[in-house]
C-alpha cells in the first residue's frame, strides 16, 4: 500500500496518517520529521533548508524532492509507505510521480481528510493550554471547569500564538494556496480518496479503512 495523506492544519492527518502506518504496517515518511532531522546533523541539505524552515516557509522544491528521491531510488526503499507533508506542490507532486514511476513503486491512493473550513477555525481556536503545567483544553469538547482557570493548578489558560483565531485564517488561506492545485492533480489521475475528518480518531480511521478497502487497496 502506497499512500499520501493531505489535510488541512488541525484535520488530525498527522495522527491519522501515524495510525494506519502502526496498523498496516506501512513506512511513515514526515518530510518536517526528515528535514529537522538533517539541520540538527548540521548536513549539507541541513543547511540549505535550516533559513527556511526557521523562517516558517516551505523549504525549495529541489532541496525536498532530492531528499525524497535519494530514499525512492536507493536499494532499502520503502514498497509500503504513506507519506505525510510531501508532496506539498505540484512540482514536488510531478517528481515524486516520477520518481515512483522510474523505481515501479506506483501510489496507490492519495487520502484528502476533509474539514470544513469554519470547523478548523472552530477546531484550533478553542483551544487552550495552563500557562504554568501546560494542561490542554478545548471550550468546546472538553472545558476547563471554570472558564480561563487550569482546573490542576488554577492558573490562568492561554492560547498559543498561532491558534489564535485570526492566525488560523491564515495558516487556512496557505494551506488552500498550496494544496487545492495538488487535490485536483491527484483527482484528475484518479487516485483521490476523500475522507470526512469528523469524529473521533478511531471513527476516522474507521472510514479511511472502508474507503481503501472499497477501491480493493490493500
Ligand atoms: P511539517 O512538520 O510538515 O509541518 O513541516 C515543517 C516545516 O518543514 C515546514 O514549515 C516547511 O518549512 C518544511 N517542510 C516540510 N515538508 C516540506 C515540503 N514537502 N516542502 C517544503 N517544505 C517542507
Amino acid at each position: 500500500m502506497r499512500l499520501i495523506f493531505i489535510g488541512p492544519p488541525g484535520s488530525g492527518k498527522g495522527t491519522q496518517a501515524k495510525l494506519l502506518s502502526q496498523r498496516l504496517d506501512l513506512r511513515h515518511i514526515a518530510t518536517g520529521d526528515i528535514l529537522r532531522e538533517v539541520i540538527q546533523k548540521n548536513t549539507e541539505v541541513g543547511q540549505k533548508a535550516k533559513p527556511y524552515m526557521d523562517a516558517g516557509q516551505l523549504v525549495p522544491d529541489d532541496v525536498v524532492n532530492e531528499i525524497v528521491d535519494v530514499r525512492f531510488r536507493s536499494d532499502d526503499r520503502p514498497r509500503r509507505f504513506v507519506m505525510d507533508g510531501y508532496p506539498r506542490t505540484i512540482v514536488q507532486a510531478q517528481s515524486f510521480d516520477a520518481t515512483l514511476h522510474d523505481v515501479g513503486l506506483d501510489l496507490d491512493a492519495v487520502i484528502f481528510l476533509k474539514v470544513a473550513d469554519e470547523e478548523i477555525i472552530r477546531r484550533i481556536s478553542s483551544r487552550w493550554s495552563c500557562s504554568q503545567c501546560g494542561a490542554i483544553y478545548n471550550t468546546a469538547s472538553n472545558p476547563p471547569k471554570e472558564a480561563g482557570v487550569c482546573d490542576l493548578d488554577r492558573r490562568p489558560l492561554m492560547q498559543r500564538e498561532d491558534d489564535q483565531a485570526e492566525t488560523v485564517a491564515k495558516r487556512l488561506k496557505i494551506f488552500h494556496d498550496q494544496y487545492d492545485a495538488l487535490v485536483e492533480h491527484y483527482r484528475k489521475k484518479n487516485l483521490l480518496l476523500e475522507v470526512p475528518g469528523v469524529g473521533d480518531i478511531e471513527t476516522i480511521h474507521a472510514n479511511i479503512r472502508k474507503a481503501l478497502q472499497a477501491r480493493n487497496i490493500q
